[in-house]
């Protein structure tokens, strides 16, 4: 076991001396985290920071925020999440150890956290100091027809402000906690499911004003890199405008195959086989990264970024970053690097190396 780890590393090494984009791993807990070490991936190139939040106790937190009719009632909610939220980040900088970390604020579809059932609205109620007749109505007006189209991603941070203002907080903090007296890393906050250039600005707005609070109240100066999730047709036609207030792009395939397609990302795999067997589809879109539709849009939003900012950092994080066809695709639009799940990084260095290599000899 001990030969074969050590050739596997030999080779491992012989495809990163070669390779030419760089590769992160998706990972969303400090075990993720780990993992994604063992395979040596680079950084973090997607932390989904909502996972977070299905924990019993930040769950229930979470829904008195979204619930919570007044900005009191959700900052008393939000005082409870942050330490919770920064333990989470502090472990994830340390055991990144000065990698990267690119840590995606809040997307949740709103419906998964809703209480579906009488029990769930009875705590809610109870944690609201609300009637029980009250706390139903509260969520049958916050459900939605298409909660996959709705309040999802930056427009509940547009909505609930003061969740983006938590979120950005525990990550300074954890940051500098992380780093103790040394130099703190430079956290990157990706915002998902922009579709409009004011998003950004309005998100920035919010965080720079925390950055500014943290920096005085600890005394210490920092710095962080902002980017945004492209995944929505509309970001990547409006790619200029938005990379005039980002540092890096990163394209979230699967929303975006969800929504050049107009094809639910959940129920596709109902009609997927007849599809392909028929040949609408050569391949089921969301495992194979569909070049001639939805690579044309990541083609423009990355050459509709760069043109705003030549040196915008580009990647892809969808489920499609760690297969070896769609890397190649990624490379010849210029990304910096892709992210994957932790054990699809072995694989993706290897692809990787494979097609500098076989640019050379060509
Ligand atoms: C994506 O949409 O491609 C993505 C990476 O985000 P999520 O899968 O969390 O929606
Ligand atoms: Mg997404």
């Amino acid at each position: 076991e001990a030969a074969l780890d050590e050739s596997f590393q030999t080779l491992m090494g012989w495809a990163d001396e070669n390779r030419d984009i760089g590769v992160r791993a998706n990972a969303d807990t400090p075990a993720d985290a780990r993992t994604a070490l063992v395979f040596q991936a680079e950084g973090i190139g997607l932390a989904r920071t909502e996972h977070m939040f299905f924990e019993a106790d930040q769950l229930i937190a979470m829904r008195e925020v979204i619930f919570a009719n007044d900005p009191e009632g959700r900052s008393v909610a939000l005082q409870a999440l942050l330490p919770m939220q920064r333990e989470m980040f502090v472990e994830l900088f340390e055991v990144m150890d000065g990698r990267p970390v690119c840590i995606r604020l809040f997307d949740p579809p709103l419906h998964e956290f809703l209480p579906t059932d009488r029990s769930g609205l009875r705590d809610l109620a109870e944690a609201l100091g609300l009637s029980l007749s009250t706390v139903t109505r509260r969520v049958e007006e916050l459900g939605e027809y298409n909660p996959m189209l709705g309040m999802r991603g930056v427009r509940l941070g547009i909505t609930v402000p003061e969740i983006l203002d938590m979120q950005a907080r525990a990550i300074f903090e954890a940051m500098l906690d992380a780093a103790g007296e040394s130099e703190p890393v430079v956290p990157e906050i990706m915002i998902p499911l922009v579709s409009a250039k004011r998003e950004v600005e309005l998100v920035k707005t919010r965080i720079d004003a925390v950055a500014a609070a943290v920096r005085t109240e600890r005394g210490r100066d920092f710095e962080y890199r902002l980017g945004v999730m492209v995944e929505t047709p509309r970001a990547a036609l409006r790619a200029e405008d938005i990379a005039q207030h980002c540092e890096f792009f990163s394209f979230g395939t699967n929303d975006l195959t969800q929504m050049t397609y107009g094809l639910s990302r959940d129920d596709a795999g109902r009609f997927m086989s007849p599809y392909v067997q028929q040949g609408v589809f050569p391949e089921d879109p969301f495992h194979t990264l569909d070049q001639e539709g939805v690579g044309e849009l990541l083609r423009l939003g990355a050459e509709r970024g760069r043109k705003a900012r030549a040196d915008l950092t580009l990647s892809v994080c969808g489920e499609h970053g760690g297969s070896p066809e769609s890397i190649a695709f990624c490379r010849t639009i210029g990304m910096d690097y892709v992210s994957c799940s932790p054990f699809r990084v072995p694989v993706a260095r290897l692809a990787a190396a494979q097609l500098a290599i076989r640019d050379k000899i060509e």
